[in-house]
C-alpha cells in the first residue's frame, strides 16, 4: 500500500517548473499552486500581466492533488440550514455561485484541451438513517422550488438501483457537476498557466512578506520577488506569514483509501451510475469509481491532522467503514492511502477579498475542487479591480474564538460529532 495520493501518483509530469532561484519582479505574485493559485495564474496570464507561482511543495501537492474526485454543485452545508441562517436570497446566490463553479470547471477543460477524465455523473447524497432521509426530502423540495430543478429525489424502494448496499435510505441526486482526475486537472491548469506566460517555483516557501515602495517582497527559501499585487492562495497553510488566515480556519483532516483495480462487473452491479456519493452523517463518507475501476472511499474517519502514521489509521477505520457498506469488498486490497486537510470556516461559506492590501481565497470547507477553480478566475478579476465579481465579498470573517493557530479544539469537535451521529 502507499501511503500517497492516488491521483498526483497516477498525474502526468508537468511540463515546466523554473529551476531558477526566485528573483526579480512580477505583476501578481501568486503564494500557493492549488487549483485557486493556478487558477488565478492562468487567468492573469491569459490577459499579459506577468505572474509567478511560489509553492511550498509541489504543484498541485495540497487538497487540490489529495481529495475525493468530487466537482459538486450545492452549498457545502445542508440548503434547508442555509436559507434559515442567511436567507433565502443569500442562499439562493451561493448555491448559483456553486453551479457557476462547475461551469468554470468544464469551461477550463474544453478551453485549455486539459485531459482529466471529466464525468458528468451529478451527485447522490445517500441517506445514512430513515430520519436522515426525511430531512433530505424537506431540502429536495426546498432546492426545487428555490434554485435547481435539476434534482431527483429517490425513495428507499429506488436507492438499490443506484447502489448496491443494505446501509441507505434514499438519497438526493443533484445532477449539476461531476468527477473528474485531480492530478491531471491540476497538471493540464499547471501546463495552460506555463503556455500563457505565468511562471511556476515549486519547494519555495514563502516565510515573509512586506511592503516595498508601491509593491510587496515576497521571501521564499528560494530567493526574493518583487511584485505589486500579491495573492494569497494557501488553504490552510501551515507554514509562512499566514497566521491571521489561520486563526479563521479549522485545518480538519479527510482520509481517503482506493482499492485496486476491480472486475468492471462488480463495479456495475454495485454503482450502475459511476456517480460522485456522499453520505449524511457528520462522519459522513464519499466515495466513487476511478477512471482505471479503483474505488475511492474516503471520510473523516477520526477528527486528527493529517500525517502519515495517522493517515495509516485513519485507512483502517475507512477500510472498515467500506466493508460494512459493500461487504464483498471486505477483502479488496487497499493500494493507496492518504490524508489532507480541509481548510473549514465557521458556516462552511469561503471567504475571499483583500487583507491588508494582499488578496486571497479559501476556507471552501471540503467544497472546494470547483469553487477554488472559479475563485482563480474571480480574483483576477478582483485584482483588476472588479471587486463585485467577488461572491463573498460582504461575509465578515472573526477569528475563531480562542484559536490561535493550533487546532487544539478538533478531537472535541470530533467526540461531539460521534455522538450526535449516534442519536441523530
Ligand atoms: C481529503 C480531502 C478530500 C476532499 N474532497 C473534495 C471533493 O471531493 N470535492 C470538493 O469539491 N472538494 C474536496 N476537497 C476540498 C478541495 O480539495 C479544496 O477545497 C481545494 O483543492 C482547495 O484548493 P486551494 O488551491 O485553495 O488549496 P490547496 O490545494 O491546498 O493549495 C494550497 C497550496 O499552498 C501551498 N502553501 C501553503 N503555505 C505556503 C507557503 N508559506 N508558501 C508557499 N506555498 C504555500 C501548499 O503547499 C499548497 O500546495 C477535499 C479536501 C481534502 C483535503
Amino acid at each position: 500500500m502507499k501511503l500517497d495520493s492516488y491521483w498526483l501518483d497516477t498525474a502526468p509530469p508537468l511540463q515546466a517548473v523554473a529551476d531558477a532561484p526566485v528573483q526579480g519582479r512580477v505583476d501578481v505574485a501568486v503564494i500557493g499552486g492549488g487549483f485557486t493559485g493556478l487558477s488565478a495564474a492562468l487567468a492573469l496570464a491569459r490577459r499579459g500581466a506577468s505572474v509567478a507561482v511560489l509553492d511550498a511543495g509541489r504543484i498541485g501537492g495540497g487538497a487540490s492533488g489529495r481529495n475525493g474526485g468530487q466537482v459538486n454543485t450545492g452549498v457545502a452545508q445542508d440548503f434547508a440550514s442555509l436559507v434559515a441562517q442567511v436567507g433565502v436570497e443569500r442562499a439562493r446566490a451561493c448555491y448559483l455561485a456553486y453551479a457557476s463553479a462547475v461551469d468554470t470547471v468544464e469551461r477550463l477543460i474544453r478551453e485549455e484541451g486539459i485531459d482529466c477524465d471529466y464525468l458528468p455523473s451529478g451527485k447522490l447524497k445517500l441517506a445514512s438513517k430513515p430520519r436522515h432521509f426525511e430531512y433530505l426530502a424537506k431540502t429536495a423540495e426546498i432546492i426545487y422550488r428555490e434554485v435547481d430543478q435539476d434534482i431527483e429525489l429517490i425513495g428507499r424502494d429506488r436507492i438499490r438501483d443506484e447502489v448496491q448496499s443494505d446501509s441507505f435510505h434514499g438519497g438526493l441526486l443533484q445532477r449539476h457537476g461531476g468527477q473528474m482526475h485531480m492530478g491531471r486537472f491540476a497538471v493540464g491548469l499547471a501546463n495552460a498557466a506555463v503556455r500563457h506566460g505565468a511562471t511556476l517555483h515549486e519547494h519555495a516557501p514563502v516565510s515573509a512578506i512586506s511592503r516595498n515602495g508601491g509593491g510587496y517582497r515576497i521571501v521564499s527559501e528560494r530567493g526574493e520577488l518583487d511584485a505589486k499585487q500579491v495573492f494569497v492562495a494557501t488553504g490552510p497553510s501551515r507554514h509562512g506569514p499566514f497566521g491571521w488566515y489561520r486563526r479563521r480556519l479549522a485545518p480538519v483532516g479527510s482520509f481517503i483509501v482506493v482499492t485496486e483495480p476491480l472486475a468492471p462487473a462488480t463495479l456495475a452491479r454495485l454503482l450502475p451510475n459511476r456517480r460522485a456519493y456522499t453520505t449524511t452523517r457528520l462522519m459522513h463518507n464519499y466515495f466513487r469509481i476511478t477512471p482505471d475501476s479503483r474505488l475511492l472511499f474516503g471520510g473523516r474517519a477520526r477528527f486528527s491532522a493529517s500525517e502519515q502514521p495517522s493517515d495509516a489509521r485513519s485507512g483502517r477505520i475507512l477500510q472498515r467503514g467500506l466493508a460494512a457498506m459493500f461487504p464483498e469488498l471486505a477483502t479488496a486490497r487497499i493500494d493507496y492511502c492518504w490524508g489532507g486537510l480541509v481548510d473549514m470556516t465557521v458556516d462552511r461559506l469561503p471567504r475571499a477579498g483583500q487583507h491588508d492590501g494582499i488578496y486571497f481565497s479559501m476556507g471552501y470547507s471540503g467544497h472546494g475542487t470547483q469553487m477554488s477553480t472559479h475563485m482563480g478566475q474571480v480574483m483576477a478579476n478582483v485584482i483588476e479591480g472588479r471587486g463585485d465579481a467577488n461572491p463573498w465579498r460582504d461575509l465578515p470573517w472573526p477569528a475563531i474564538p480562542g484559536h490561535t493557530g493550533k487546532p487544539w479544539f478538533l478531537p472535541i469537535v470530533g467526540t461531539y460529532y460521534r455522538i450526535k451521529d449516534i442519536f441523530y
